[in-house]
């Protein structure tokens, strides 16, 4: 090898030599960068970005508490950026978030604009320093879920009395059997036990129909419908009751909506207002149009609702006069359904009530137009549209 070789050879080897050597210090330097960044207090790039574009509420804590960066929506929940968070239960799921144990998410009670909210809260780690807390609000799902619950345990209430019932009196009949005075008593009460738990079964599922599916078989309903045949299936109820129906107001008001469900929602008013109403009084059914709202108002001379109740007897199983709503075969889940069947309708039902004085509930559904008949066409035409129909079509082939 001569000496150009050698050199040659030198500086191949100078050059391999230096290139690794610049290669080990880049890849210390971005080691180096690395490790500073995830060390640091800084919030890493584009987190802020995310948070801006978060319809959650959302922070970023360091190790002392302290909000680095914000989501919009957190500010309702009290977190402002370089103050500590307003609850330390938050705090609390942050280190632990950090320390990396297990309880990095909790449901947590935080207030919001004054009022308690039920808050999902969970906590990661984005750097060995920094910890993303997000938080859900979950108050109306747990609403529900506890509805849920209370529903399950009070119906299981409810069905155990009537059912107990059936069974004693099943017992008693077989015990006097010798009698049939005494069997014939018996017979009575169970044919009435029977007959509550058959009406509390029917409410049950109407109820939780109701909740769960919207009213199947819409279609434009004409009140006077409504009223005409809630009227004739309380007439004997009334009559026992001595108790007069009167109907009044408007006539041709038309809502939309699905007629079983309407018709079992003014059939329950007229029910009660029957029921709490004293010998020789009289219930009024009537129906007004007030701008685009059909009112279909029930009213009673009866007992009346005291103020405390007026919110509550429209909440499941609750009964203002207990001993009553009993002696009359009552559920305590008729007003829930006509507030449910009327909420499904797009309306809502208000009540005025006094006590001793009496009772107005009243439906108000939004007023719905009719397919109109075509201009010009006589009223009896518009009873009858086949006929009218048929007729068109004879005049257009004359
Ligand atoms: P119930 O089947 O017990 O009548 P509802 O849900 O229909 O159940 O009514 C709830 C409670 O509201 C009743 O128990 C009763 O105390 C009260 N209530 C309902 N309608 C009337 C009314 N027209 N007059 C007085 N009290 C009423």
């Amino acid at each position: 090898m001569d000496t150009a070789q050698l050199a040659l050879l030198a500086l191949l080897i100078g050059v391999i030599l230096g290139g690794s050597v610049a290669l080990v210090v880049i890849a210390a330097y971005r080691a180096r960068d690395r490790a500073i960044e995830h060390g640091s207090t800084e919030v890493p790039d584009g987190v802020r970005d995310v948070l801006a574009g978060m319809d959650d509420p959302a922070v970023v804590l360091n190790p002392s508490g302290t909000v680095l960066a914000a989501s919009i929506p957190a500010a309702a929940y009290g977190f402002a950026e370089g103050a500590v968070p307003p609850s330390d239960d938050v705090l609390l799921l942050a280190n632990a978030a950090r320390v990396g144990t297990a309880t990095d998410a909790a449901t947590l009670r935080l207030p919001r604009a004054g009022e308690e909210r039920v808050v999902s809260v969970r906590a990661r780690p984005i750097t060995s320093r920094l910890v993303l807390v997000v938080l859900r609000d979950v108050t109306e799902q747990e609403r529900v879920e506890q509805m849920r619950r209370d529903f399950v345990a009070n119906t299981s209430h409810e069905l155990k009395t009537p059912v107990g019932a059936v069974s004693l009196l099943a017992e008693a009949i077989d015990s006097a059997a010798d009698d049939p005075a005494q069997v014939r008593a018996f017979a009575k009460r169970l044919l009435a036990e029977a007959t509550r738990l058959g009406t509390l079964t029917t409410r049950i599922m109407s109820l939780s129909r109701l909740q769960s599916e919207q009213p199947a078989a819409m279609r434009d309903v004409a009140v006077d419908e409504l009223v005409v045949a809630a009227i004739a299936a309380h007439a004997t109820q009334a009559d026992s009751a001595g108790v007069e129906i009167r109907r009044g107001g408007e006539r041709g008001a038309y809502v939309h909506g699905d007629p079983q469900v309407l018709g079992e929602a003014v059939g329950n008013l007229l029910a009660n207002a029957i029921a709490y109403s004293p010998r020789g009084s009289h219930v009024g059914i009537g129906v007004r149009v007030v701008d685009r709202v059909v009112e279909l108002a029930v009213s009673d001379q009866g007992v009346g609702i005291a103020e405390a109740d007026q919110e509550r007897v429209f909440e499941r199983f609750y009964r203002a006069d207990q001993a009553r709503s009993r002696r009359t075969g009552g559920t305590g889940l008729g007003l829930a359904i006509v507030k449910h069947a009327v909420q499904r309708h797009g309306g809502e039902v208000r009540l005025w009530s006094r006590l001793g004085q009496g009772s107005t509930f009243t439906i108000r559904l939004p007023r719905a137009e009719p397919r109109a008949a075509p201009r010009g066409r006589s009223k009896k035409a518009r009873k009858n549209p086949k006929k009218t129909a048929d007729t068109a079509r004879k005049d257009s082939v004359a």
